[in-house]
């Protein structure tokens, strides 16, 4: 089986050394194609704009100035002689849960291979406060070889990808694996810090505050915050299926 691996933390992140070792444990055939800086919050976006500079960075390893996008498709399109049979992407430096999910770049590589045809796992490691300075990547590691195999034991529809996030536990402590929903933050919590440079003048954050927060059942929301590893089954298709019909009699 050959495994692409990306993130959005960027080729120097731990989680993507995590992600390399839970790759590993599943094939030899390990092929990681990362961007060179930090690409958080990057989304699905693509670089059309500048060049894409490839940097070999050791056997199969490179980095790509420009976003997990990017890079999934350089790996695919260009890098690799023969498409991978599975897109891995994270280990993400903390939560891709509710509303995060349509931010996130970690996410959109694994949307990606997705687009591509390619069975794709999204993974990132939910931290808190405390665990801030150490996310615990060694439960992801732990934990993700035997949860890929057994993803990739499912028949999948296609253009349906896996969101699984880590909670913010050890090993020894996570109380299982829960499949549950996309789940919705308190928008309240996002707002603009304004701060003012050396010359006074103004420049602005985007930042989010912590609030404690009701969650709703069965979501990714709620699975981590008891302690599950949550998996979201993750459509392409963004249709709003059940308002079609209604839809289409309110303009008929
Ligand atoms: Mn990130």
């Amino acid at each position: 089986m050959r495994i692409l691996i990306t993130n959005d933390d960027g080729i120097h992140a731990d989680g993507l050394k995590t992600l390399e070792r839970i790759a590993r444990a599943l094939s030899d055939d390990v092929w990681v194609i990362a961007p060179e800086t930090d690409q958080s919050g990057a989304s699905h976006s693509l670089t059309l704009s500048l060049p894409l500079r490839v940097r070999p960075v050791a056997e199969r390893t490179y980095a790509v100035r420009g976003t997990p996008t990017d890079c999934v498709i350089m790996g695919v399109r260009h890098i690799l002689d023969r498409a991978p049979d599975l897109v891995l992407s994270g280990v993400n430096r903390g939560q891709n849960l509710g509303d995060d999910v349509t931010y996130s770049g970690t996410v959109a590589g694994a949307m990606e291979g997705t687009l591509l045809g390619i069975r794709s796992i999204a993974f990132s490691q939910c931290f808190s406060k405390e665990t801030r300075d150490a996310p615990h990547y060694a439960t992801g590691e732990c934990l993700g070889p035997d949860l890929v195999r057994r993803l990739l034991a499912i028949e999948t529809p296609p253009g349906t990808l896996f969101n699984v996030n880590f909670p913010d536990r050890l090993t020894s402590d996570v109380r299982g694996v829960k499949v549950t929903r996309q789940g919705r933050r308190n928008p309240d919590l996002v707002e603009i810090e304004p701060r003012e440079d050396g010359r006074g003048i103004p420049y602005y954050w985007i930042a989010f505050r912590r609030a404690p927060y009701e969650f709703e059942p069965e979501t990714d929301l709620k699975a981590c915050a008891e302690g599950f590893v949550s998996v979201t089954p993750l459509r392409l298709d963004l249709t709003a299926d059940g308002f079609l019909d209604r839809l289409s009699g309110a303009l008929a």
